[in-house]
């Protein structure tokens, strides 16, 4: 327990259905259920890399995550839901508006980053928030972006960047992610950035949710440097998802 009471959920998470995490949705059931958890979200990634097995895959885990999970009771409700790549597009968009929860975020693995510029980046995001209601870790990446023109510490255009999003997100009823694997690195300038974006969040009344990104079942449930940051920052329980049931089942549809 912590000044926030409960954590209800832990909403990203990864398997080994990712490819390259560790543990399997098993595995993760049981880390949640130890974490007293009452729902996961797994948030593999999509890749849309064009291969059979990709798009397979897709609709596999569309049929089948959450029907064939649930009915099994096993203490902690699975969300089936997908980690999207800003600046791809699904191979099935109408079937991937039916999943329930699909944080978006930017993953320099899958795109030519150092010739984006901060407002292309901001432009996608702008395309994502029509299709998408959650971003992940949006302090990731901006090192690398433009020829990696920008350090690690805070520079005016990557504030400018960071405010205009949390502005977007809150118009557009898009929920931000406070990422703990982001945290635990604490390297490249994420935790500045983060704690940036997480004051004028705090202003301007965003709606957050909590996700670990854990890519090994050890690190499912916990909370602990984001909790630190969010007392710090003494940032509103009633806008942080993972506190309220009601909200959860409202975000996550179908629940
Ligand atoms: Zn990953
Ligand atoms: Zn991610």
């Amino acid at each position: 327990m912590t000044k926030y009471g409960k954590i209800l959920a832990d909403l990203h998470t990864h398997t080994i259905f990712s490819g390259h995490a560790f543990s399997t949705i098993e595995e993760n059931i049981a880390a949640a259920h130890r974490a007293g958890l009452r729902y996961l979200a797994i948030t593999d990634h999509y890749y849309c890399d064009g291969s059979a097995l990709d798009k397979k895959n897709e609709i596999t885990r569309l049929r089948y995550l959450e029907r064939d999970i649930n009915p099994t009771d096993c203490g902690v409700y699975v969300i089936g839901g997908g980690e999207f790549n800003l600046g791809q597009t699904p191979y099935n968009p109408e079937k991937i508006a039916q999943l329930m929860w699909k944080p978006i975020g930017l993953h320099s693995f899958f795109m030519d980053i150092p010739s984006v510029t901060l407002e292309q980046l901001y432009q996608m995001y702008v395309e994502a928030a029509s299709d998408y209601s959650s971003f992940a870790h949006i302090e990731r990446g901006f090192h690398k972006l433009e020829g990696r023109r920008f350090g690690v510490e805070l520079c005016p255009e990557v504030k400018d960047t960071l405010e205009k999003l949390v502005v977007l997100a809150k118009d557009k009823g898009v929920l931000l992610e406070v990422n703990e694997a982001s945290l635990l690195r604490k390297s490249g300038g994420v935790y500045e950035r983060m704690k940036y974006w997480l004051g004028i969040a705090r202003e301007n009344g965003n709606q957050i949710y909590l996700g670990t990104d854990a890519h090994y079942s050890s690190k499912i449930g916990h909370f602990e440097n984001t909790l630190e940051l969010l007392g710090e920052l003494d940032y509103p329980p009633e806008l942080i998802l993972n506190l309220d049931e009601d909200k959860i089942k409202a975000y996550c549809r179908n629940l």
